[in-house]
């Protein structure tokens, strides 16, 4: 790409506003680079922060892309090239702190927005260069940017899900200790509910999947994409189908990433076994009345609250992904282009079409012409087995 050229972004102006600018190619210094973007999934924390714009910005932060220019020294400190596929995570750590260094960096308060630090898909565009957002042709790759390699043979669409399976590996494998022939309760079939389905079933896990008659496309879903049992809450109590289901053992650990309501939280406490691990994964934005506490003690539960991923995590979510064990691509439910960028935010958030779940914006795709991608593919030797 020749300098002086500028990019086309997605700028969410103020609440539920997006203005498509140009704006202006930045210089790329030596420790830092410049990614095409590829696919971009739209998180339920784009969602979230869309409707809460108060300084201009791009959102969008699930995103895979082609390293479209590396300074040297990011090229040596990274081990990437220009024209390397990549999976971006959203945070832009230090690197020096405590929590740097013992590798909790989404825990570093320099990648927190809410403090002032940096991330993709929430750092204002004022601050210099402005491209902090998947949701452009160009982002701009600080040199605290976290990278994983992408294989070329993995779809886009199944690309875009690595973070939200690497928060199913963290949360499942990592923090909850979930092995081979445990019994995994996951409340929620949404986008971050069947990663965490998918991370279960990879940990050879029996994974039973619970939600409500308006999810009962998505409990269709779970199934295809493996869960051995599916409950609708709507119709079936979920504490007597668990029960039912492990001859009255119970769950080992129960995850509740259902984002609204107190009830899934105690159902979570009743559904997991003596001892056992409850996680919960998702903001309810209210308090639990009268909740007996004693329960946790009596049953001697862990209790966890998860958010994130870690490196180690990420990994796990692209070798899972590039194994092409599971059909993930049937998660995807609707594709936009970078013009339709309002419109996929509105899907995500249940205002637009229906029945949404995995929501990708495609920045160079548009309906007179191939894609940069299929271009891309047309002259890769590795698709063409
Ligand atoms: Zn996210
Ligand atoms: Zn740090």
């Amino acid at each position: 790409m020749a300098l002086s050229e500028t990019v086309l972004a997605a700028v969410a102006v103020s609440s539920k506003k997006t203005e498509l600018r140009e704006l202006q190619v930045p210089e790329i210094p030596a420790d830092a680079g410049l990614l095409q973007v590829e696919v971009v999934g739209v998180c339920g924390t784009d969602v979230a922060n869309y409707a809460h714009i108060q300084e201009p910005r791009i959102l969008g932060h699930h995103v895979i892309g082609f390293v479209d220019k590396i300074g040297r020294e990011a090229a040596r400190r990274w081990g990437v090239k220009e024209g390397d596929r990549v999976a971006m995570e959203e945070y832009i750590p230090c690197g020096q702190c405590g929590e740097c260094r013992r590798g909790r960096y989404r825990a570093c308060r320099f990648t927190d927005s809410h403090l002032g630090g940096l991330r993709y898909g929430n750092t204002p565009l004022h601050v210099p260069p402005a491209l902090w957002g998947g949701f452009a042709q160009y982002m701009y790759l600080h040199p605290n940017a976290v990278l994983h390699s992408m294989p070329l043979h993995v779809l886009p669409v199944e690309a875009a899900l690595t973070l939200p399976l690497a928060n199913g590996f963290e949360w499942m494998a990592i923090e909850c200790g979930v092995s081979f022939g445990q019994t995994v309760v996951v409340q929620g079939p949404g986008q971050q509910g069947l990663a965490c389905v998918l991370a279960a079933k990879a940990l050879g896990a029996r994974v039973i999947v619970a939600g409500r008659e308006t999810s009962r496309r998505r409990l269709e879903l779970a199934k295809a994409i493996g869960a051995d049992e599916v409950v609708n809450v709507s119709r079936e109590n979920l504490i007597e189908r668990v029960s039912q289901l492990t001859s009255g053992r119970l769950a080992d650990v129960v995850i509740d990433v259902t984002s609204s309501g107190a009830g899934p939280v105690l159902q979570s406490i009743e559904a997991v076994k003596r001892g056992g691990v409850v996680a919960l994964a998702a903001y309810k934005h209210q308090t639990i009345a009268d909740f007996d506490i004693d329960r946790i003690v009596a049953k001697s539960l862990s209790v966890r609250g998860l958010r994130g991923h870690s490196h180690r995590s990420v990994e796990m979510a692209v070798n899972c992904i590039a194994s092409g064990v599971f059909p993930m691509h049937v998660l995807n439910s609707h594709n936009y282009s970078l013009h339709q960028t309002d419109a996929a935010l509105r899907t995500a958030g249940g205002e637009g079409e229906s029945n949404p779940l995995l929501v990708a914006v495609s920045p160079f795709e548009n309906r007179n012409g191939p894609s940069e991608f299929a271009k891309r593919e047309s002259t890769n030797v590795y698709r063409k087995e």
